[in-house]
Formats: structure tokens, C-alpha cells, sequence
């Protein structure tokens, strides 16, 4: 079982890197995918939690927007993580993400609902990139909501009036830098259209032109009808296909190897990166 998308409490999800690879182990995946949010930092905890029988390939979900706001999360696989270009890049977009998160809380407050930024602050792991889960996880912790889901559906969501967009690359410019950095690039969930506006099939042209190595398609937030038309731009540019459970703990409904990645599809995935970064142990 390969699973290419999963997250730490190093940002949105409730597992320490530990306990990620831990249970990743314990479940037989053979290769498993670390791509917390706009963030290497989890990666040296999940490299000394490694013991033999699986597979670790570091990465991370980096934030993107398209033309027209439209948000896109690419996940860059094998990158060198002491690539100064990529690691500034995403210190810009978590940096940003603290005023970001100010402005959520005063349109919330101008609402009435009473929640502060230390309130968010108290739900974070030491070092982790701060997002609107975080946010959810206080209004939980003030009764204001009962759950994640809750607190996206009703306040939190892309449509929100209270949301507001951070600082974040074109997925073109996000691309160049994983390549850059000798990484993969594979564009995650891309047609998840419940969650806001989505990328056009045109749109996929540029990105395979910065350099677009795969496409995510098998993932829960895709229907039948998406995935199918993700397949055929995938084949139309001779892109890897790949699935995963995008696990965020029990942040999110989603298990562990939920949807995975066909062995082929990884081997053509990892021929792609400009060294043998996968860690065995
Ligand atoms: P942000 O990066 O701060 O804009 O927050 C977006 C993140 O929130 C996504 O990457 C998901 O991990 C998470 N998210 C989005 N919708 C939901 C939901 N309905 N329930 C739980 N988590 C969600
Ligand atoms: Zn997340
Ligand atoms: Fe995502
Ligand atoms: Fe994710």
C-alpha cells in the first residue's frame, strides 16, 4: 500500500510524526508520503521514528493560488529540504498565514463570536504551520462549534464571509521550485470542486509546462465523474497517477491507505527526482 498525502501536527493533523509513522507501520503500508502544510519540519521526527518495512518519502502540501483566487495545493515529493529558494518561499507563506489568521478572528469578532488568537495559538504543536483546523479546534474548545467539519460548513469554508485568503505562489511558480529543488511535483486534489472554485482542464497546459510531474486522483473529496476527467488530462500528458488518503488523524474523517498510488505509478513518480531520496531503514 503506498499512500503519497498525509499530515502531522506539524500542521493540520492530530498525530505527531511519531505517531504517524508508527501507525503507518502498524497498517503494512509499504511507502508512505509525510506533506504537512507548507513545512519540512516534521521531517527529521518521522526520519528518527523510522524502523524497517516501509518506505518514507518526505514532502509537503504547499499552498498555492491560481488566477482568479483560486486555491490549489500542490504536494512536492524528494525535495532537497536545504534548497534556500523553496524553504523561503514557504517561510513567506506561513509567516503570512499569523496575519492572515488575525484578520479571521476580527471579522469573527465584529460577528460576535468571541475568540481570540491566543485561543488558536493554545491548539498548535510547537512549530507547526498554522491553519484554519486550528481555528476550528478553538471555537470547539469555546462551544461554539461541535466539530472540524461543523466549523468549516458553518464558518469557516472558501465562501465564508469571514474567510480570507494568505499569501501563497501560483501553483506554476510552486512547481518550478519543487523541481528546483530536485523534487516531484503532483498537484493534490485538483478538481475537489465542494471546496470552492477548481482549476479549469485548460489551466493544466502551464503546469505541465513549469513542469508538472503527476496528478492526484484518487482522493475522497473527488467524485466518479472528477476522477474520470482527471484521468484523461493525466494520460493526455503522460503524467503519474496517484491516490491517497490525505490523513489528517482525527482531524478529518479520512483513514490511513484510504486510496493509494499503483507501485508503477510511484516508480515512475520517484525516477523523477534528481537523487534517491526515499529513507529506508
Ligand atoms: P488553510 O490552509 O488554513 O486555508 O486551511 C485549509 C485546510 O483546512 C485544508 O488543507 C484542510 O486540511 C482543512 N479543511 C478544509 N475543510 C475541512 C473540513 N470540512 N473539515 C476539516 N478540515 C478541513
Ligand atoms: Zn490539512
Ligand atoms: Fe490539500
Ligand atoms: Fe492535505
Amino acid at each position: 500500500m503506498i499512500d503519497l498525502h498525509t499530515h502531522s501536527n506539524i500542521s493540520d493533523g492530530t498525530d505527531s510524526p511519531r505517531e504517524l509513522i508508527l501507525k503507518a507501520q502498524s497498517a503494512g503500508i509499504s511507502v508512505l508520503a509525510l506533506t504537512d502544510h507548507d513545512t519540512t519540519s516534521g521531517w527529521q521526527e518521522a526520519c528518527d521514528s523510522l524502523t524497517s518495512g516501509m518506505d518514507l518519502v518526505l514532502g509537503a502540501e504547499i499552498s498555492c493560488q491560481a488566477e482568479g483566487g483560486i486555491s490549489v495545493h500542490m504536494l512536492g515529493l524528494l525535495f532537497d529540504s536545504e534548497n534556500q529558494a523553496l524553504q523561503a518561499e514557504l517561510a513567506k507563506t506561513r509567516e503570512n498565514r499569523l496575519s492572515r489568521m488575525d484578520r479571521i478572528i476580527e471579522k469573527l469578532n465584529v460577528a460576535g463570536i468571541e475568540i481570540t488568537i491566543a485561543d488558536v495559538m493554545a491548539q498548535l504543536s510547537d512549530g507547526a504551520t498554522l491553519g484554519r483546523p486550528h481555528l476550528a479546534d478553538a471555537l470547539i474548545a469555546k462551544g461554539h462549534v461541535n466539530s472540524r467539519e461543523d466549523a468549516f460548513t458553518a464558518l469557516l469554508h472558501n465562501q465564508s464571509k469571514y474567510y480570507v485568503a494568505h499569501y501563497s505562489p501560483t501553483p506554476e511558480d510552486a512547481i518550478r521550485l519543487i523541481k528546483a529543488a530536485g523534487g516531484v511535483a503532483v498537484i493534490a486534489h485538483p478538481y475537489a470542486s465542494h471546496r470552492g472554485r477548481v482549476i479549469t482542464a485548460e489551466s493544466f497546459r502551464g503546469l505541465v509546462d513549469a513542469g508538472l510531474d503527476g496528478i492526484e486522483v484518487d482522493h475522497r473529496d473527488h467524485s466518479e465523474t472528477e476522477k474520470a476527467s482527471l484521468l484523461r488530462v493525466a494520460y493526455s500528458y503522460g503524467l503519474a497517477i496517484t491516490g491517497a488518503s490525505d490523513y489528517h488523524g482525527s482531524g478529518k474523517i479520512n483513514k490511513l491507505a484510504e486510496n493509494t498510488t499503483e507501485l508503477r505509478q510511484w516508480e515512475k513518480l520517484e525516477l523523477r527526482a534528481n537523487n534517491r531520496r526515499v529513507v529506508r531503514k
